[in-house]
């Protein structure tokens, strides 16, 4: 048994029987990232320089795991293990009480902006989210996000979600292109995510929630181009939504495991594009790309992009906002290595700078 979840399950409980049920089920438990974990002081630890995480991401909990099959993930069905024992972005989520969540993050009321929701494909799941989603709104002093799972999900949902308080909904695209999305989500892997299904609920949600009230995971890396990448940044920024980046990291045990992550310098190039993008301030169709798709001029004057890369802020992670529009959402080495970092989950210093600007002239 893992220490940490056997330290979590004792948490707000008196019973220390060694024979007692650890793992329940949503809605009265969920699973909390173990970042959030930490920030909410449910398990002991401190973060790589001190980056402070402003945003609670739970996860829906069923004993019988998720439906799915994604072949980065580490909740994939076809994964070996028990699904409250599987990691998720490498990291454990470990289980607590719905109720002690309340509490804690209410406690925390200063460091936390936003709280968010995310769901997993099972037939429990849509109703557990709007019950959760009902206490989060009427209980908690934060705003409150749903990233959703649009494979069991019907238009009349995401108007659910709105009236029951959601105030901006996410739909994880992840794949740049229909092809990859079938290859590592769909009928290559006997999932049952499909690439229509995700554009339409993406589109549906924007026509409700409102403009940049949408966001869309991607993530950099799984074979596709920047040029790609840029093209469906741009497709989703015309519906209305903006992406939200993540630089692909394999996680042990799934089918990608040995898939490498992209070079620095291909992430760096897109984090540049999705900002000039995402803040309307030019087009994918004016940037030059050259060989192999990669970006070699942005399409804007070249003053335009150093302030960008000496402002730092398009390299922090991208999602949803909190009382600024740096994302609460910061994902702390979520994507990368603390000694390798991809999206910087707190204000760049100028080292940094220094590197993300060497970093963004690698052309491998
Ligand atoms: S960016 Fe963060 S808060 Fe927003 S939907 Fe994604 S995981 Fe949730």
């Amino acid at each position: 048994m893992n220490k940490n979840l056997l330290a979590v399950n004792t948490i707000g409980d008196t019973d220390n029987d060694e024979n007692r049920i650890y793992y329940e089920n949503s809605p009265d438990y969920l699973k909390v990232s173990l970042a959030a974990a930490m920030t909410l002081g449910f398990v002991p630890g401190m973060f790589y320089r001190n980056a402070c995480l402003h945003c609670v991401n739970v996860l829906l909990t069923y004993d019988d795991g998720c439906r799915a099959n994604c072949a980065y993930c580490g909740l994939q069905k076809s994964r070996e293990g028990a699904y409250n024992e599987k990691s998720f972005i490498r990291v454990e989520w470990p289980v607590f009480k719905t109720d002690d969540i309340i509490d804690l993050t209410l406690k925390k009321k200063e460091i936390i902006h936003r709280i968010c929701i995310s769901m997993i494909t099972h037939e429990r799941a849509k109703e557990d989210t709007f019950n959760i989603l009902t206490r989060f709104s009427s209980e908690l002093h934060c705003p409150v996000s749903i990233l959703m799972t649009p494979t069991i999900l019907k238009h009349e949902d995401i108007d659910k979600f709105k009236e029951y308080g959601a105030n901006m909904v996410t739909v994880a695209l992840d794949a740049a292109t229909p092809e990859l999305f079938d290859e590592f989500r769909g009928r290559g892997v006997n999932g049952p995510h499909r690439w229509e299904k995700y554009n339409d609920i993406l589109n549906y949600s924007v026509s409700v929630l409102g403009k940049n009230r949408v966001g869309c995971h991607l993530v950099v890396g799984l074979g596709e181009t920047e040029k790609e990448m840029i093209y469906r940044i741009q497709a989703v920024r015309d519906k209305g939504a903006r992406s939200h980046l993540f630089s692909f990291y394999q996680e042990k045990g799934s089918k990608l495991e040995n898939h490498p992550q992209c070079p620095a310098g291909q992430f760096r190039r897109v984090q540049v594009a999705r900002h000039i993008i995402d803040y309307d301030m030019g087009r994918a169709e004016d940037f030059v790309f050259g060989e192999g798709g990669k970006v070699v001029d942005f399409g804007i004057p070249f003053k335009n992009v150093a302030e960008i890369i000496e402002r730092g802020t398009a390299f922090q992670t991208t999602g949803c906002p909190g009382k600024t529009e740096v994302s609460a959402c910061n994902r702390p080495f979520g994507d990368s290595s603390p000694r390798n970092i991809r999206s910087f989950p707190f204000e760049l210093n100028a080292a940094d700078i220094a590197r993300v600007r060497r970093e963004l002239l690698e052309y491998e």
